[in-house]
């Protein structure tokens, strides 16, 4: 059976189901096909920290040697590379190395500027137009450090902020634990980006995915997309494990699993998975007041209505989403180097996810090289969530052949 449909959609992660919002807002009629469930893969168990202070990008000077030093203490290391001799895999070490320039973070910052900035407003209006519960925090995201080098690290990154217009507070000892009273003494600063934000990404999620049904989206669920028909430089017909889709534009938007999907169109995606895991606690006696990076240990922190989530590890190369229990417990060890927590925490869920990382780590939004009626709108890394709005208006506004809110060069297609 072949269904003729205007737009399709393909993946219902946090970008997909934004492209679907706005796209549905501006009169379109949108199919989204997920091989699972919409709102529930990579983005649901995630930290949920809405982060416009995050201006540079993870390929960025002084990356590498960074992750080869914590590679010498495995079970402390909050990154892991997979080994492997993949050629594409292999391109895309080669390529990100290559990347970790001044000049990759100069050509990023403005324009993840403008896209988290968006972001971070539509959030606002969306939460309050919608009525979303979700654990929405606008209290900004906070950097513990429990050694002088990492505050004196932070307190760089504050100013690179103050540079670019952004608020950074750097709080010393006593001003720290006053912000944060969970944080240990051992904590000795902390910096406080306060225009960030947090919520429940699962919950925010489930909200959007019922919203858009109520829009008038079509939602095919357990539907993997598995190849293409082309003419010329069209698509003329999406394949799929239960049926086919005949539509004038198709949006790609399957994070971590685009260059399997696009692979059959001759497109090389240079898109590798980086999984990381979550724990969800609840029952504790008291909660952080606020979202927390941990910032030696990478680890992140937000507490929701009456749970705390804590993730961490960004494993390159790997693509399996089983939660590994030994990281699991690694990172909330890790958590208790900076915060009181109950003795023993009852985990009500644990989780991984994929985050799609590009080369230089810069998301790709725009037309595909080769055909017409394919829009991209992936490789956010670990801002899928954060930039899941901005994306979803600049996609929609692509589509519709209408002006955008800025200048997007720097995230269409470059290789
Ligand atoms: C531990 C951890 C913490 C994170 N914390 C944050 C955070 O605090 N803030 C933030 O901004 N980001 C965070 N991220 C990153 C964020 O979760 C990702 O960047 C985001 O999920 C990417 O969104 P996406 O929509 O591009 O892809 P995904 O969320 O991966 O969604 C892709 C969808 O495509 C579907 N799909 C795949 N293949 C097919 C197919 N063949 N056919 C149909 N559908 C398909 C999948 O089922 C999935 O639903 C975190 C990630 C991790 C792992």
């Amino acid at each position: 059976m072949t269904t003729k449909t205007d737009l399709l959609i393909v993946g219902g992660g946090p970008i997909g189901l934004h492209c679907t919002y706005f796209l549905l807002q501006s009169g379109r009629s949108v199919t989204l096909v997920d091989q699972a469930q919409a709102g529930v893969g990579s983005g649901s168990g995630n930290a949920g920290h809405i982060v416009p202070s995050h201006i540079v990008p993870l390929a960025a000077p002084g990356v590498i040697p960074t992750a080869l030093r914590w590679m010498l203490d495995p079970p402390r290391s909050p990154f892991g590379l997979k080994i492997s001799l993949q050629p594409a895999y292999l391109l895309w070490l080669i390529r990100f190395a290559a990347a970790c320039t001044e000049a990759n973070v100069q050509r990023a910052i403005s324009p993840l500027k403008a896209l988290g900035l968006l972001s971070a407003e539509l959030f606002a209006q969306i939460i309050a137009e919608e009525h979303f519960a979700c654990s929405y925090r606008e209290n900004g995201l906070l950097f513990l450090y429990n050694t002088r080098t990492a505050f004196e690290a932070g307190k760089h990154e504050a100013a690179l902020l103050h540079q670019h217009g952004l608020p950074a507070e750097v709080l010393e000892r006593q001003a720290v634990h006053t912000r944060e009273p969970a944080a240990l003494e051992s904590v000795l600063g902390g910096v406080h980006f306060t225009g960030d934000a947090s919520l429940d990404p699962g919950e925010y999620l489930r909200l959007l995915r019922a919203r858009i049904l109520t829009m008038g989206a079509h939602i095919q669920e357990q539907t993997p997309v598995t190849g293409f028909e082309t003419r010329g430089n069209k698509i003329v017909r999406v394949l799929s494990t239960t049926e086919d889709f005949a539509p004038e534009q198709v949006i790609l938007a399957a994070g971590a699993w685009s260059p399997q999907i696009t692979r059959p169109l001759g497109l090389n995606l240079p898109v590798q998975p980086a999984r990381g895991y979550s724990l969800t606690a609840s029952g504790l006696e008291s909660l952080p007041r606020g979202a927390l990076l941990l910032g030696e240990r990478k680890i992140a922190v937000t507490p929701f209505e009456n749970k705390l989530r804590i993730t961490g590890r960004l494993e390159i190369g790997e693509m399996s989403t089983a939660p590994n229990p030994l990281w699991i417990r690694r990172i909330e060890a890790a958590a208790r180097e900076y915060l009181q927590l109950n003795g023993v925490l009852h985990i009500e869920e644990t989780w991984a996810g994929l985050r799609p990382v590009t080369p230089d780590g810069l998301p790709v939004i725009g037309y595909s090289p080769h055909y017409e009626n394919l829009l991209l709108a992936t490789g956010h890394a670990m801002l899928g969530l954060s930039l899941a709005p901005a994306t979803g208006q600049v996609t929609a506004a692509l589509a519709n052949g209408q002006q955008l809110p800025f200048e997007i060069r720097a995230f269409e297609w470059r290789w």
